[in-house]
């Protein structure tokens, strides 16, 4: 069969990054050297662009896992095209549609069946798929993310090639500049970036669920800025958090959380405990069962699925009479902390009132006593 065409704008943008990234860089450096103000720039730049994609292309837009202010939504919306990875509708349309068909053959535009490479970049390569922005028809209300989108090659050239350049400019090293806080920094934000659909669904471990490829791994959290818990995320894709655990490395979670002690993030959606649990005990029992019917085949294996069934059915039945009671408890809880307010409130007007009728009736009594004098 004929491969589709070759998209050749991207085949340059990898080409000419991967270049300076791997031969141009470490030969700058041996016969120039970098200085600290460049290695700082790069990891500043790098983060910036990252963090845009995770918090703001993922799990804000492709996901609506929190509202953000417009302030901030701008902010990623620069960030991410400094990250060179198109604009957020395209990148949103791709993603929303990986979730949605993920794994499959054709309709998932970066399926892990296809391969590691293919998952990683071959999917940019060539024209596997025609552009389709059916999905994203709630992103094009978004006044920013359509500036974006419209002024997109403008706002790449000036984040990628105009700010390295600025930095060059007061640093006084424009190549330096240009090469770490450019090239590498692009080198490396677009591939930590691209793990996630690559070995995010090829390599670690999977507590949530086996009916798709993606896995949690933790030494790809550390790279990609917590998006490493994957497993977790294809089940749960409205979380704003992808590491659910306080110990998770997950800085996209951190940074949506701190943005809502300043009032820039709100609405920050979590799934509900309990099926989180749930789904970690059906796995489990899942992968009991499989264990038991690898092994060979005896007696008691009929009785030993038994057990294992009826223990699981009364786990499930004890863990939602424990997260019932448990919502009845917030429930009132809640309540009380409601009856505390209106106690308060109640007795403040109570007592405006009695200081009110006291002075009234002070009044009437001055009156009542002067007629009386009369
Ligand atoms: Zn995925
Ligand atoms: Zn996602």
């Amino acid at each position: 069969m004929q491969k589709p065409p070759i998209i050749w704008t991207n085949l340059a943008v990898f080409s000419v990054t991967g270049l300076a990234a791997l031969i141009l860089v470490p030969w700058y450096g041996l016969s120039h050297g970098f200085d600290g103000w460049q290695w700082l720039a790069m990891l500043i730049l790098f983060s910036y662009s990252c963090l845009s994609i995770t918090a703001g292309y993922h799990r804000l837009w492709a996901h609506k896992s929190y509202a953000a202010h417009p302030l901030l939504q701008w902010i990623f919306a620069l960030g991410g095209a400094l990250s060179l990875q198109n604009s957020a509708y395209h990148w949103c349309a791709d993603h929303r549609r990986h979730h949605r068909h993920v794994d499959h053959t054709d309709k998932d535009p970066y399926s892990a069946s296809r391969g590691l490479w293919f998952s990683h970049m071959g999917w940019m390569l060539r024209h596997y798929s025609s552009p389709d922005d059916s999905n994203i028809a709630d992103l094009k209300r978004n006044n920013i993310l359509a500036f974006q989108h419209k002024h997109y090659l403008l706002l790449t050239v000036l984040m990628n090639a105009g700010l390295p350049l600025l930095l060059g400019l007061w640093n006084g090293d424009m190549w330096g500049m240009l090469l770490l806080a450019g090239g590498l920094r692009l080198f490396l934000g677009h591939h930590v970036t691209f793990f996630i659909n690559s070995l995010a669904h090829f390599w670690g471990r999977q507590p949530y669920t086996s009916k798709n490829s993606a896995r949690d791994n933790d030494i790809l959290a550390v790279l990609t800025f917590g998006e490493g818990y994957h497993n977790f995320h294809h089940l749960f894709e409205f979380d704003y958090r992808n590491g659910i655990r306080w110990w998770h490395y997950d800085p996209t979670k951190w940074l949506i959380r701190s943005m809502s002690w300043l009032k820039l993030t709100s609405r920050l959606r979590t799934c509900p405990p309990e099926r989180i649990e749930q789904a970690q005990l059906e796995r489990r029992f899942e992968l009991a069962r499989q264990k038991i019917m690898k092994r060979q085949q005896t007696a008691d294996t009929e009785q030993w699925l038994a057990l294992l069934q009826s223990e699981y059915e009364r786990l499930l039945l004890q863990l939602r009479n424990y997260y019932q009671m448990r919502k009845h408890l917030l429930d009132i809880k809640k309540k009380a902390v409601r009856c505390k307010y209106e106690e308060l409130r109640l007795r403040l007007s109570c007592d405006e009132l009695k200081a009110a009728f006291t002075i009234q009736r002070r009044n009437w009594l001055k009156l009542t006593t002067r007629l009386e004098l009369a």
